[in-house]
């Protein structure tokens, strides 16, 4: 089958259609007002056994719904209905390599007037290739966002909600454009939150240390893995509890994480370098294994993946 790297399909309207037939109007409520959610995914490719994987797409979807839930969006769908959708999407389109999947429930009817009752709901589904998120996974070199992260009683943080995204954006660019990779985010009572797109660990004498749910973070499928991992596979006990910024100045490894970031080791922050400024060894074996994981090749954690292609059945 031949290489491609342009997105054919979208599920859109209860049915899989050509990427042209996806189009919504100006007039939506979504596109106005930013009342939906999203999700991200990835799909990672075994070029040995000639299959693509779908990283936990259950545990995704049952925060996309949850996501919905929280602005009065009820889905149709199961997660196991939406994993089914999206593996018949992504065999349509016939990937051979990593994709990114994302899937969007928004308030689609075409009204003025700000609420979120009495309006019409509607599904999307998208896949596209997709490699690296940030740049230098080995050694991000980051700053302190001077914006803070949306709260919970502003816009709840723990759902994916499209127009709360507009605070990931000024972080983001803000970060970038003054010419750090990412940037960390504090809440409002001055404790970390997380990245623009992804949640952070630090790790100081031998135990691993991440914000609570309730530190408006994203409640991080990775996020959720990577704690597994540490406890399970590396020994490192897991706590979450608030950090201070300045535990992080003196942390021996940061790393950030996420389906985008994927794992990525946070080196520098500002002028400060974290540890001797380099990958550390934690990082870099938890990296290690979570790669070998969502590419199919741990047995143990196979049953975080789906594969979407299934053999053909010879009669
Ligand atoms: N925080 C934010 C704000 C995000 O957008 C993401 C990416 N979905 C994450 C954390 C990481 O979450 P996950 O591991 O589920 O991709």
């Amino acid at each position: 089958m031949a290489q491609k790297n342009q997105t054919n399909y979208a599920f859109f309207n209860g049915q899989i259609v050509p990427i042209e037939e996806a189009k919504v109007s100006v007039m939506t409520h979504s596109f106005n007002y930013g009342t939906g959610v999203f999700g991200g995914l990835r799909g990672y490719w075994n070029a040995d056994e000639e299959q693509l994987f779908i990283f936990r797409p259950h545990d995704h979807f049952k925060r996309f719904i949850q996501s919905a839930a929280l602005i009065r969006i009820e889905l149709r769908y199961t997660p196991e209905e939406l994993t089914h959708i999206l593996t018949e999407l992504l065999r349509t389109e016939g990937w051979r390599e990593n994709v990114y999947i994302r899937p969007l429930a928004y308030k689609a009817t075409e009204l003025i007037g700000v609420k979120l009752h009495d309006l019409d709901d509607a599904v999307t589904i998208f896949s596209l290739p997709f490699g690296k998120y940030v740049e230098n996974e080995e050694g991000a070199h980051v700053c302190f966002s001077a914006w803070r992260r949306v709260d919970d009683n502003a816009i709840p943080a723990r759902g994916k909600i499209i127009g709360a995204y507009a605070n990931s954006a000024l972080i983001k660019t803000d970060a970038v454009l003054s010419g750090y990779d990412e940037a960390i985010v504090l809440n409002e009572d001055g404790h970390i939150s997380e990245m623009s797109a992804a949640n952070i660990f630090i790790i100081r004498d031998g135990v691993a240390i991440t914000p609570p749910v309730t530190s408006n973070v994203l409640e991080g499928i990775v996020r959720r893995s990577l704690m597994q991992l540490l406890t399970d596979e590396l020994h490192v006990p897991v706590v979450e509890r608030e950090i201070d910024r300045t535990e992080l100045y003196l942390a021996d490894e940061v790393f950030m994480c996420g389906t985008g970031v994927q794992l990525a080791a946070i080196t520098r922050v500002e002028h400060r370098a974290i540890g001797n400024g380099k990958l550390g060894s934690t990082t870099r074996q938890l990296r290690e294994l979570f790669f070998q994981i969502v590419s199919g090749r741990v047995p143990k954690y196979r049953g975080w993946l789906t594969p979407v292609y299934v053999a053909e059945v010879v009669q």
